[in-house]
């Protein structure tokens, strides 16, 4: 499709942002303006180029990927890729699977998963193993378990509680002792609120360890039937090379091989609408700040951010809304030990309070070619709340925490540590509180009863999914808009668990 001529300059209005000092009037049209360009913003461009429409993606950041960006350091030691904490891609979609695996031809490392739980100072294996679970669970406590299993079955039989919260959901499941043990630590170190706050929708959809008791059982007590695998082995694919950003890096030579542009560092100030309908956005592009046109408009870009961003105002009423949906934010440390290997482990969970890391992991476990063979790099995550004590503090304090973290469950010694960086991420996830339904809705119909705008992925939806979801939704978004295929909000919807 040929590009229309550029507008001519604007006499430069007043916006409700601030502007760089280098502005820049030269207007451009597209067929489709995607705003962000991670998983669910890229998938959908591509198809949309692949449906023949000229598509421009606006990406704030400086390298493509959002969540599931990656970056490689170069060091005097040699090479190490590392992601925005752990990513493991799996998928029950063939097509999404397809696509992923087409994006990465023959540069794929098959891995067998590994996690495991450190707790009571000990490590167990998840999934876990009978042995292993009955030669480190105290036995007291391990009884305590079982009997509270029974108790809270007995009650559900007469006196049944609602699933009106994590707490209620989880205890309803598995009884009041695992829950203390290890759910509830570990839900409220990384949320920051009682799990009594949280909803059960996030307990329903979202917590891998919610397997846990299942494990236990097909362990402990053989199944029936002899076919039901005792533990569940899974294995998942991930780039030899350049961590999980490989995928959104290749959607982004493909997207501009294909015709279609991908405009870096340049986020989107303003949404504009003129009489109900989406007209174009404006950007702060490296050239200045920049208009660009269209009659679609898809955006994976926070909803939160979304409706701020619109021109005119969004009413004070939804801005609200937005207010009120809160994210949990993330900081990733980074260790390069000078140590061939830390653990077999792709992660490990920390639940204990006395520890601030939340997980650790080691991406030589994701691709051996991930680090030099003889040093490695390991990820710590700690969850904190945009802008507190935890996210101001300097890399050098980080590294303190820790290392001596590490240290107290000897994993790591502070001589062994070569070099230390961090990296932090506002948006990691989405809280679900007991209210983020009613507010997520109302900021949803909003950006609904706009003409030519729509909004889908994990950010657009505010919804908690994985990467296999964001390239599903992508990929129904676009298609969506050309009038086919199914409803993207229904990819990754409130019951289905997410493993
Ligand atoms: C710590 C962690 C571990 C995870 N592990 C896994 C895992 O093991 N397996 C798995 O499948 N999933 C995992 N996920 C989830 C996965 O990362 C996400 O579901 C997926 O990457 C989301 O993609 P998205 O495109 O929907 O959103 P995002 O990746 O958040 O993309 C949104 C983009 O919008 C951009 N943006 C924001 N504001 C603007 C603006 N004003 N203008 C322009 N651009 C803007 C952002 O910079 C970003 O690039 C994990 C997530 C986290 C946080």
């Amino acid at each position: 499709m040929a590009l229309r001529s550029p507008a001519p300059k604007s006499p430069g209005r007043r916006t409700r942002f601030p502007l760089p000092a280098k502005t820049c009037h030269m207007t451009e049209r597209f067929d489709v303006l995607v705003l962000g360009a991670g998983l669910a913003g890229l998938s959908a461009a591509n198809r949309l180029r692949k449906h023949g429409l000229r598509v421009l993606v606006l990406e704030a950041a400086a390298h493509p990927g959002g969540l599931a960006g990656s970056h490689t350091i170069k060091t005097q030691w040699g090479e190490f890729d590392y992601d925005n904490g752990p990513h493991r891609f799996h998928t029950t979609d063939q097509h999404v699977k397809d696509e992923a695996m087409a994006l990465l031809g023959d540069d794929i490392h098959w891995a067998n998963r590994q996690s495991r739980i450190f707790l009571y100072n000990r490590f167990f294996h998840y999934p876990l193993q009978g042995g292993n679970v009955i030669r480190n669970l105290p036995p007291l406590v391990l009884v305590k378990s079982f009997l509270d299993y029974l108790a809270v079955k007995v009650r559900n039989l007469f006196a049944p509680r609602p699933d009106s919260n994590f707490e209620n959901w989880v205890v309803n499941r598995f009884g009041r002792k695992l829950y203390d043990v290890f759910f509830g630590t570990y839900t409220e170190k990384t949320w920051g609120i009682p799990c009594t706050r949280i909803s059960a929708d996030w307990a329903a959809q979202r917590i891998s360890l919610l397997s846990l008791w299942d494990t236990v059982k097909k362990t402990l007590f053989r199944p029936k039937d002899k076919n039901v695998p005792r533990t569940y082995v899974s294995k998942f694919f991930y780039p030899k090379r350049g961590g999980i950003g490989t995928l959104c890096q290749r959607y982004v030579e493909e997207l501009r091989r294909g015709g279609a542009q991908v405009h870096l560092s340049s986020p989107v100030r303003q949404v504009h609408v003129q009489a109900g309908r989406v007209v174009g956005v404006t950007a702060d592009t490296p050239e200045g700040a920049r208009r660009f046109e269209a009659d679609r408009v898809l955006s994976t870009i926070p909803v939160t951010t979304l409706v701020r961003l619109l021109d005119p105002p969004a009413p004070a009423e939804v801005v609200g809304h937005a207010n009120a949906l809160k994210h949990r934010s993330m900081i990733f440390v980074y260790l390069i030990l000078n140590r061939a290997k830390v653990t077999d482990d792709h992660w490990i969970y920390l639940p204990e309070q006395k520890l601030t890391t939340h997980r650790l992991s080691e991406f030589k476990n994701f691709s051996p070619d991930a680090a030099p063979a003889d040093k490695t790099l390991l990820c710590a995550e700690i969850t904190c709340d945009f802008e507190d004590v935890k996210w101001r503090k300097t890399d050098e304090e980080l590294q303190a925490i820790v290392v001596k973290d590490l240290d107290s469950i000897g994993l790591v010694k502070a001589s062994e540590v070569l070099h230390t960086f961090s990296r932090r991420e506002r948006y990691a996830y989405p809280i679900y509180d007991l209210e983020y339904r009613g507010h997520r809705d109302a900021l949803l119909d909003h950006v609904g009863s706009i003409q030519g705008l729509d909004t889908t992925g994990r950010q657009g939806l505010f919804k908690y999914n994985n990467m296999d979801h964001s390239i599903g939704m992508g990929l129904a978004a676009a298609d969506n808009l050309i009038g086919q295929g199914d409803d993207h909000r229904k990819v990754a919807s409130e019951q289905q668990y997410f493993g």
